[in-house]
């Protein structure tokens, strides 16, 4: 690669250009001191926290490491061995790491040319058989969203089957929350993380609110000491930073705009419409060109992006993926996409 500029920036992974939650630092900060102790086994004080924030019932909540670890456990929990779980592709490649890691059945709702990962190509992919469909709204990588009709639709159709509505990056469109349409669908489960809007991916925190039957049989599953007190107190204050919540999602929506503006003008680029994420899915339409030599040229210019070939499944080698930047990264971004 040669010389490449500094400082390095990473616009692969959707982190927080602002840093961390403060208050939520201040709470891990707090957590030290009941580093001594094994913590509560059912993080009492965080189910209860994000409980009071969502409305309902510490028993209505589970807590893990990331959402990560609970996909793992719904996997566990909701599909035998065998067992066929429905998930679009392209998608957040962890959905079919773990299902084919743990000898499940994937099947891929194909959003096909169009990425289309809406209800569509879901509906036509689920059967009795199923026995988990991953919905993400917004999605990875298109930043796309689901209508909360569509996926109450999908739990009537599947009833027998859980419908995991991932709302990891939530905070950054103006849609309501599936928390919405919980009351009456007990085969729902919506999961959200501290890692984006919060700033707090290195801390691995993340929630899941659903029926307390469906709470109940992933309490059994989940690893039994999963939260030490620094996730627990850190989360549970981060849940309070309304104001860094804010300020973060005022910079994405302005970096993502500018983003989109500068890939229009670059007619060897189009923008995948309608990302209501903290990033942008960038088709490479000249010919001459793939994801990779793209990708590189971003990262002579020392700004990691994410290569659509190697991060996602069916996506092909025509797409990048790439985090709406802070003002501070901005013209450097602008210039990459000018010089391509
Ligand atoms: N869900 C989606 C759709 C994601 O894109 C990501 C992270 N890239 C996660 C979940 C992971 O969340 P966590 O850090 O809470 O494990």
């Amino acid at each position: 690669l040669g010389e490449v500029p500094s400082p390095i920036v990473k616009l692969a992974s959707g982190e927080n250009p602002l840093g961390a939650s403060p208050k939520g630092l201040e709470g891990v900060r707090a957590g030290m001191a009941e580093l001594m102790f094994y913590p509560d086994w059912t993080a009492t004080r965080l189910r209860r926290k994000v409980a009071d924030h969502v409305g309902l019932t510490p028993e209505h909540v589970v807590c893990g490491a990331g959402e990560t670890e609970i996909i793992g456990g719904i996997m566990r929990a909701f599909a035998e061995p065998g067992g066929e779980i429905a998930m679009a592709r392209p998608t957040f490649p962890v959905y079919h790491q773990y299902v084919q890691a743990e000898g499940r059945t994937v099947r891929f709702a194909d959003g096909g040319e169009a990425l289309d990962v809406g209800p569509g190509p879901m509906f036509e992919t689920v059967s009795e058989r199923t026995r988990v469909a991953f919905v993400t709204s917004p999605h990875n990588p298109t930043g796309r969203c689901w209508a909360l009709e569509d996926v109450a639709e999908l739990c009537r159709r599947i009833p027998h089957a859980l419908v995991v509505l991932d709302e990891a990056y939530i905070h950054f469109s103006e849609r309501p929350s599936g928390f919405a349409v919980l009351a009456e669908h007990p085969n729902l489960i919506v999961l959200r993380t501290f890692s984006k809007a919060y700033g707090l991916a290195g801390l691995r925190v993340g929630y899941g609110v659903a029926d307390p039957r469906v709470i109940d049989l992933l309490m059994r599953a989940k690893p039994t000491w999963n939260l030490g007190p620094l996730q627990v107190l850190g989360a549970a204050a981060a849940l309070d930073d309304d104001e860094h919540v804010a300020r973060t999602v005022a910079l994405v929506s302005e970096g993502r705009r500018r983003v989109e503006e500068a890939a229009a003008s670059q007619p060897k680029l189009r923008v995948v419409d309608g990302s209501e994420a903290n990033y942008v899915l960038l088709r490479v339409v000249d010919p001459e060109l793939d994801s990779t030599q793209v990708f590189k040229h971003f990262l002579r210019r020392g700004l990691v992006i994410k290569d659509g070939t190697v991060s996602y499944l069916g996506l092909g080698d025509r797409h990048v993926r790439i985090d709406a930047p802070p003002p501070e990264v901005l013209p450097r971004v602008r210039e990459a996409i000018r010089a391509l």
